[in-house]
């Protein structure tokens, strides 16, 4: 932990569960969201560290850790949590603070990854996977990691050259839209 902390104690944790709807300040640390995360291992804090550095209102840390972007959002965490906290949907609103407040990133992978995501399915409806790995290569500047692997996805058809609409692309972005005039007015 670094020694330049902002102890924000009450503006973090109010805006953390206004968010995710979740009533953080209910944890009791039992860390029952950190023995089931599959992710933790790759994580600099786990969920439950996650939970109680909120509490203590330590922005910087949790805002710029790398474990919010690492959290694949499976949430095997809320289904273990015995006070009902949504614990993804909390990693999820940090992601949201994270950028909002435009906090020093951990790791600004997972953001590029995170937006060229949502690019892909607000265009084509659904995930376009050859332009997500394209846009987030770009944006992330990692142009040649894991491209030992394209031969292999391509010869068992799991990428495609063109993009597939979702039938309902159009109710997608209404979606799109919806949010982000409920994001304005908040
Ligand atoms: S949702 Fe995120 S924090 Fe929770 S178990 Fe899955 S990867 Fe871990
Ligand atoms: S499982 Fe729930 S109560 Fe236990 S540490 Fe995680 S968030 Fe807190």
């Amino acid at each position: 932990m670094n020694n330049t902390l902002e102890w924000n104690h009450d503006t973090l944790l109010r805006d953390v569960e206004r968010r995710s709807g979740s009533p953080v300040s209910a944890c009791l640390q039992c860390h029952k969201c950190s023995s089931g995360c599959p992710v933790a291992p790759d994580m600099d804090l786990l969920p439950s560290q996650v939970m109680r550095l909120i509490h203590l209102g330590a922005e910087d840390e949790v805002l710029g850790s790398k474990a919010i972007w690492a959290c694949a959002s499976c949430e095997a965490c809320t289904s273990r949590c015995p006070m009902g906290i949504d614990v993804a949907a909390v990693m999820d609103s940090l992601r949201m603070t994270a950028v909002e407040r435009k906090a020093a990133l951990g790791d600004s992978r997972g953001n590029c990854f995170n937006k060229a995501l949502l690019t892909s399915v607000r265009w084509h409806g659904r995930v376009f996977e050859l332009g997500l790995m394209a846009m987030y290569k770009i944006a992330s500047r990692d142009l040649f990691a894991d491209m030992d692997k394209m031969p292999r996805m391509l010869s068992k058809h799991k990428l495609s050259f063109l993009p597939h609409f979702s039938r309902s692309v159009k109710d997608v972005r209404k979606i799109f839209r919806r949010a982000e005039e409920e994001e304005e007015k908040r």
